[in-house]
């Protein structure tokens, strides 16, 4: 996207509700680059330049001032004569100057927001999946392939109990001992419900085995963009959990969060205990990794930033993430020997952290952070 870097105005229809903290976001990624506009605010001469457009179409007056190949229609829009009218129908269309993201409703702005990776010129949203996605062919038409249709025509369908269906892929070689791997996550989940007392979750997920990264990336919808966790080979996203082959604990870790997040939505939920709840589990199974983590754990004692990576929810994927991904799970163990696993989890759905700190621990965070490096010392 060229678009990052260069000045760039980010407008939103003049009566937008809902999208304050996307676009604040927005507008913090591009730094001093950030212009905020309204749609009725926008001149002729920023319809020339750098324009981030977010909003319910509806709500969009000047949609023909964006020049784009996308035609509006009284409750839709209508990409390469395809019409999309589903109040969950939504889009990322991304052009030289412009990134547009837009769609029937709030929910659909949003989750084509989710989607967007800057891979493509175009991408759709149907009922929180990607359906449509590729590149501009002409003046008013796209290349494009639906990722739900390759589901079918690439992929073999096997029925399982944990997941509503496995997805393997049909140039996947290797074989699954699926009777085998059904015993043991459903055990493991017993276990992982059972220290967070969750109940499992009554819609099930469906889980995609690709035999490369690149069916990997196009199946998940992050296209080019396919580390999450930097080197991770699966994760969990839109109800699908995407691995990069087949592993037991590579499941087992993206179940975890199926389950977790069920209950504990990520929107408050810092990146530090995301994976670290799930590491505590790991951590449980598995004494001499938790001892190594431990030394990791005092070796960032001191330096790690504790505020950017649990009230600010700041660079865990960065440069450290291999260490912060050792050091997640003993604080979260900290927070769980010390407080148990309820305040653990009300801190985790918290949106104040700094001030749920003191309702939940009786400390601020300052005091909590002193409190776990000296716990660190006695283990
Ligand atoms: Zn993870």
């Amino acid at each position: 996207m060229a678009i990052i870097g260069r000045q760039t105005t980010i407008a939103s229809p003049d009566n937008g509700t809902g999208l304050e903290a996307m676009l604040a976001d927005y507008c913090s990624t591009f730094g001093n680059n950030c212009v905020r506009k309204t749609e009725a605010a926008l001149t002729d001469s920023d319809y020339a330049k750098d324009l981030l457009m977010v909003g319910v179409l509806h709500d969009l007056k000047k949609w023909v001032q964006l020049k784009t190949p996308i035609t509006t229609i009284a409750n839709g829009f209508i990409i390469n004569d395809k019409t999309f009218k589903d109040s969950a129908d939504g889009f990322v269309y991304v052009d030289t100057n412009r990134i547009i993201i837009s769609g029937n409703s709030l929910k659909a702005v949003k989750d084509a927001q989710l989607a967007l990776t800057g891979g493509h010129d175009i991408l759709i949203v149907q009922n929180g999946k990607i359906t449509y996605f590729g590149n501009r062919k002409d003046d008013t038409h796209f290349d494009w392939f639906n990722l739900q249709n390759l589901k079918e025509s690439n992929y073999n369908k096997v029925e399982s109990e944990l997941f509503s269906a496995i997805y393997i892929s049909k140039t996947f070689k290797d074989t699954i001992d699926y009777p085998k791997l059904n015993t043991e996550l459903r055990s493991y989940a017993r276990q992982f419900l059972s220290i967070y007392k969750l109940k499992m979750p009554a819609k099930k997920i469906s889980w995609f085995v690709h035999s490369n990264m690149n069916e990997y990336g196009i199946m998940s919808g992050m296209f080019g963009l396919t580390c999450p966790g930097n080197n991770s080979a699966g994760f969990s996203i839109r109800g699908e959990i995407h691995t990069n082959g087949f592993n037991t604990g590579l499941v087992k870790h993206e179940y975890s969060h199926f389950l977790f997040d069920n209950a504990i939505p990520q929107d408050n939920n810092p990146a530090f205990f995301v994976e670290g709840c799930v590491e505590y589990v790991t951590n449980l199974n598995d004494k001499d990794l938790y001892n190594e983590r431990v030394e990791v754990a005092r070796k960032f004692r001191d330096t790690l930033n504790y505020t950017d990576l649990i009230i600010n929810n700041r660079d865990f994927y960065g440069q450290y993430s291999s260490a912060n991904y050792s050091i997640c799970g003993v604080f979260v163990k900290y927070l769980i020997d010390k407080f148990g696993v309820e305040a653990f989890k009300n801190f985790c759905l918290a949106d104040n952290k700094k001030i749920k700190t003191k309702d939940l621990f009786k400390m601020d965070f300052d005091t909590l952070v002193n409190n776990y490096k000296s716990w660190l010392t006695t283990l």
